[in-house]
């Protein structure tokens, strides 16, 4: 199978969890893929384990700087020509109510989850001028369709995501390129792992998804790779869940 033979990926967070898993997922469907991450080692790491050659880039770039993702998508061009693919799976998360949360809590989460995909969204369509296809994932959460008690700049860091989907599908469509976004619910990556340390927290995510598990990070690739794909092309706009069925309906009372 290789729907992205000859296509080029640029993808932050690629270094970790949801990013990497895209990164392996497209790399191993064809694709060219720029593997963008805060720390070069980590980009680095994950395109060591795919045998590293000429079809992959590792590059740092912290997504909330823009001058540094004007660079790095510099950096992709001059490697790989155009851009066709722009996934963004960098992401902090930030705990924090309505009453005790610091300015600097909501700015690093605005900054890395919000700025972030604003930047990447702009550059990737000022780099795709006068082309006439591509596709953008953004990664919103659970946390973006509904509220959660004491994660407010992460609650409304997501939110925005969805808006900026919406926003961005609207303003790309006449130019052929769609742009989606995926919902996860609770998965098994370095983002929660402290989470899952605690038995009886693990016990409760676990239950709190009508499936009966936290999701793994190739099962986000995979409706990542999808939404990207032809096979969605008459989707832009869209939000879907990948939440095992968090979000689906009320916990019974
Ligand atoms: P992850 O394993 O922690 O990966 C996120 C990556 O983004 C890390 O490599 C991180 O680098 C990098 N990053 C953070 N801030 C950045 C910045 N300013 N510029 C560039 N890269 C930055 O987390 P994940 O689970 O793959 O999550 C990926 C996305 O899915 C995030 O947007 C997250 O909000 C979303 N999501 C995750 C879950 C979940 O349960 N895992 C659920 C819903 C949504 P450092 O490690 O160096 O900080």
């Amino acid at each position: 199978m290789a729907r992205f033979e000859g296509k080029t990926a640029f993808i932050t967070g690629g270094g970790s969890g949801i990013g990497a898993a895209t990164v392996r997922r497209l790399f191993d469907e064809g694709a060219n893929v720029v593997v963008a991450d805060l720390q070069q080692e980590n980009a680095n790491r994950v395109v060591a384990e795919l045998g590293g050659g000429d079809r992959l880039l590792a590059v740092a770039v912290d997504v909330s700087d823009d001058g540094q993702v004007v660079a790095a998508f510099e950096a992709a061009r001059q490697r790989f020509g155009a851009v066709d693919y722009l996934v963004n799976a960098a992401g902090i998360k930030g705990w924090g109510s309505a009453s005790d949360t610091t300015d600097e809590l909501w700015r690093s989460n605005m900054g890395a989850n919000l700025d972030g995909s604003f930047h990447t969204c702009r550059a990737y369509a000022q780099a795709s001028e006068g082309r006439d296809s591509g596709a953008v994932v953004n990664i919103s959460s659970q946390a973006g369709l509904e509220g959660l008690p004491a994660r407010l700049p992460y609650v409304t860091s997501k939110h925005g995501v969805i808006g900026l989907t919406r926003a961005a599908a609207m303003d790309l469509a006449p130019r052929g390129i769609r742009v989606n976004c995926v919902a996860p619910g609770i998965i098994n990556s370095p983002f929660t792992e402290a989470m899952f340390a605690d038995p009886e927290r693990a016990r409760k995510m676990r239950a709190a998804h009508p499936i009966g598990r936290e999701g793994r990070p190739e099962e986000v690739a995979s409706v990542i790779a999808f939404l990207l794909s032809e096979d969605a092309s008459f989707m832009t706009g869209a939000v879907v869940p990948v939440d095992g069925g968090i979000t689906a309906g009320a916990a019974s009372f």
